[in-house]
């Protein structure tokens, strides 16, 4: 099962956690071990626990270093697919063949449901930065959160993000995603709080659903049902490793190479197969980085075949249609 790695790079963009950083989408959609309520990536087509093989290697890190060679400098190289990049068998290889070939430090955002593995553990620590997903510490609300495949339970999946993170000598960073309703009660911080002190990341990461979910009743908490939220995780791991983000889109991209109207419009293309885009933000970048006028770019961009207009809490996001489609 291998295919071309065209659009499997993109990039580089502005990322919160991680300065500028250039993507690889390194699994087919909608490859994972989760179909979480609050997915930007669309359905999980394949559920599985199964690691096979997605691109060649070779294939996916000559088109990494293509694509860096490009894009200048970067603070990070990132595996961050729509799906979940350890389902990807060859990850280890490609890291260690990136690491061989180019001196940027190598990020991966993984849901951390396979490091129960040692092969998997093994391949994410030749990793300079992995950040794991933990929504929740409670069985029943991971269920309903996370909806992960039948033969994973939490406390294996735990269990597995402990033994790496005493492993692990790079940084380890923790995301947990608040639904309203779901997992956002002090309760619910307090038992949270607890798994952490088990992982000791290095700063554990708030995140709130501002980006269209995959379920529409996904609503982010209110601000003060995150504020308390926050003071528990705050009370226990300090000030400075609980860290909020709750923005839509990190600021501007000044630095994303110039080019002409088809160049960005390719780049929007490529990130919204991993995740939505404001479109005003969309226009912005067309107008700033391909010269265009504001008209040109909503027009580039709402009558591109391959972008779809969703809408999520009164805002209007792109998304791309191969999301889906693969
Ligand atoms: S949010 Fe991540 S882990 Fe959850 S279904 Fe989407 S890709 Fe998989």
């Amino acid at each position: 099962m291998t295919r071309s790695c065209n659009e499997v790079v993109f990039g580089p963009v502005p990322s919160r956690r991680l300065g500028r950083s250039l993507g690889i989408n390194n699994v087919f959609a909608k490859y994972c071990t989760y179909s979480c309520i609050y997915c930007q990536a669309g359905k999980t087509t394949n559920l599985t626990i199964e690691r096979t093989t997605f691109y060649e290697p070779e294939t996916l890190v000559n088109a990494t270093i293509k694509a860096l060679n490009r894009a200048g400098s970067v603070d990070y190289v990132t595996f961050v697919p729509n799906g979940e990049p350890t389902l990807d068998v060859n990850l280890g290889t490609e890291i260690r063949m990136l690491k061989n070939a180019i001196d940027t430090k190598i990020a991966v955002i993984t849901n951390a449901s396979l490091l129960y593995r040692s092969d998997v553990r093994q391949d994410l620590g030749l990793a300079d930065l992995v950040s794991v997903k933990v929504d929740s510490s409670i069985e029943s609300v991971y269920r309903i959160l996370n909806r992960p495949h039948p033969k994973l339970s939490l406390e294996t999946v735990l269990e597995g993000i402990r033994i790496f993170s005493r492993e692990f000598p790079g940084a380890l960073i923790t995301e947990t995603m608040l639904v309203r309703g779901v997992n956002d009660t002090v309760e619910d911080a307090t038992s949270l709080l607890e798994v952490l002190r088990s992982i000791e990341p290095s700063v554990a990461y708030v995140m709130l659903p501002v980006r269209p979910p995959l379920e529409d009743w996904v609503l982010p908490p209110p601000a003060d049902t995150v504020e308390a939220f926050l003071n528990v995780l705050r009370s226990g791991l300090g000030k400075n490793r609980v860290v909020l983000l709750g923005s839509l889109e990190p600021p501007h991209d000044v630095s994303y190479p110039r080019g002409n109207l088809s160049k960005i419009l390719g780049h929007i293309r490529s990130v919204t197969r991993v995740h939505p885009l404001k479109l005003e933000y969309a226009v912005r970048l067309l107008v700033t980085n391909a010269g265009v006028t504001e008209k040109d770019a909503l027009r580039a961009l709402l009558n591109d075949p391959s972008l779809e207009v969703i809408h999520y809490m009164g805002q209007r996001f792109i998304k791309s249609r191969l999301v889906s489609q693969r």
